[in-house]
């Protein structure tokens, strides 16, 4: 097999480095790296001959063929030993037809990825699975390498404490402190990462993460490495072979320090350019108004980078003000006509509770995202026969605090419409009868 693969720099310098390079900036520009594939050589098949190949392998239990990422190893990291992948057979998350909640804002197509029913609960398993692979290959080649280290907003440890565990590498996860959900902070305690809380937001951790791991023996883990990418960009991949090939209108993604969308741009790309589709899909950048420096940078026509202090938001995994992988997404959005648009805390709360009325249970992210969708709905934007899908980037059930506060109706600034606190009543069956009548009475049901 003569498929290839190698680091080069986003800006165009010249040097190709190998993956199994500690590299993570172009010595030349410092400007960032991407993964670039021999795509001549993938051309040694038709379209039609990728299909069928991704096709057979999915869900089987063919080592490691059967993970989502890894049933298209080619296409991310061809020449790696199988028998170093760490893999949890991430991948094939459903794509859940929300019917009813299309039918409420008048969108029949609409339909939500569930990249949070997932090993760790969220998507930054399709990254961390090549990631981790790479490191254990590194390793057995004798590389120096101690230990991956990785700053998060929660989710990026979580899966980065997983697939070390898997592996028996140890890891070493910065948090700032307070600002990740007890579940996200409980998982790579659990795993057996080195948990360190600092006083400072995620932007702070990034900026001693990136000091650190000039130590050659310290592996960076963040999506700043674009092997985080490679595996991520299946996401876009498996979407539309979910859809027997055919290509949505609109993918809505939630966006942070901006790899993602950087990914699932990059795979889509990849299956054009390899003649699998032949159109590309609108993709939307959705933002939490709170921490919203790509909606500005957008606003202002991409001419300056815009940086800014994140506030808090609900959507703490995107509470971003210094976005790393900017330049990228802004290739991304200029190559699929894209849009950046925001939501308020307001409007985050809103969509995800009326989400969660129709049989979802989305994360705050997904209620970003959501929310940006009714938006462009209601402009006009987004057309009400298009096919549209959301990416949800993790499991609701990662943000119990979110949920039962709004249920609680306690979020400040936001009127709870859709708020369902428990009865509470004395054990007596009249009580309890009246008190289901006179409910279903008060909304409507009866
Ligand atoms: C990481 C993350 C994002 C944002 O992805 P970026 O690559 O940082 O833009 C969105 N939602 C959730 C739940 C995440 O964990
Ligand atoms: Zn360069």
């Amino acid at each position: 097999m003569s498929y290839s693969a190698w680091f080069q720099c986003v800006n165009g310098c010249p040097g190709k480095y190998s993956l199994y390079d500690v590299i993570y900036e172009c010595p030349h520009c410092g400007g960032l790296l991407e993964v670039k594939h021999d795509i001549e050589a993938l051309k040694d098949r038709p379209p039609e001959a990728w299909k069928q190949l991704f096709n057979e392998r999915a869900r089987t239990t063919q080592w490691p063929y059967g993970s989502g990422v890894w049933g298209k190893k080619e296409w991310v990291v061809p020449d790696i030993d199988d028998e170093n992948i760490v893999s949890t057979f991430e991948g094939h998350t459903n794509l859940f037809w929300a019917a009813r909640l299309g039918e409420q804002i008048g969108l029949p197509d609409l339909w939500v990825k569930m990249s949070g029913n997932s090993h760790t609960g969220s998507f930054k398993d399709l990254g961390m699975t090549v990631l981790v692979s790479v490191v254990k290959q590194m390793r057995a080649m004798g590389k120096p390498i101690m230990a991956v280290a990785a700053a998060s907003t929660g989710d990026t440890s979580a899966a980065l404490a997983a697939y070390a565990a898997a592996a028996g590498i140890p890891s070493v996860v910065l948090l700032p402190r307070g600002k990740v959900s007890t579940a996200q902070l409980i998982q790579p305690i659990a795993n057996g990462a080195i948990v360190l809380a600092l006083d400072t937001d995620f932007d702070g951790c990034m900026a001693i993460i990136k000091e650190l791991t000039k130590d050659q023996t310290l592996y960076l883990a963040n999506s700043m490495n674009s092997l985080r990418i490679e595996g991520q960009k299946t996401v876009g991949i498996e979407i539309v072979q979910q859809f027997d090939w055919t290509v949505p209108d609109w993918i809505i993604i939630p966006v942070g320090n901006l790899g993602n969308i950087s990914a699932l741009g990059n795979g889509l790309i990849m299956m054009k350019e390899l003649g699998l589709i032949n159109k590309l899909p609108r993709l939307v950048a959705a933002q939490a108004a709170n921490a919203n420096p790509f909606y500005l940078s957008y606003q202002d026509h991409f001419r300056t980078k815009k940086i800014v202090q994140a506030k808090p938001t609900m959507a703490s995994a995107i509470q971003i003000g210094n976005p790393v992988s900017y330049s990228k997404a802004v290739k991304a959005l200029q190559a699929f006509n894209g849009i950046v648009e925001q939501a308020s805390e307001a409007e985050l709360a809103h969509a995800s509770a009326m989400a969660d009325r129709t049989g979802l249970y989305t994360c705050p992210h997904t209620g970003v995202a959501l929310a940006v969708l009714f938006k462009l709905l209601k402009r006009g934007i987004v057309h009400s026969q298009d096919r549209v899908v959301v990416i949800s980037t993790a499991h609701g059930l990662k943000f119990t605090d979110f949920k039962m506060r709004y249920h609680e109706n306690q979020i400040k600034g936001v009127e709870a419409v859709y708020a369902n606190p428990p009865i509470y009543l004395s054990p007596d069956v009249n009580t309890v009868r009246d008190t289901i009548l006179r409910t279903l009475e008060q909304r409507g049901m009866t």
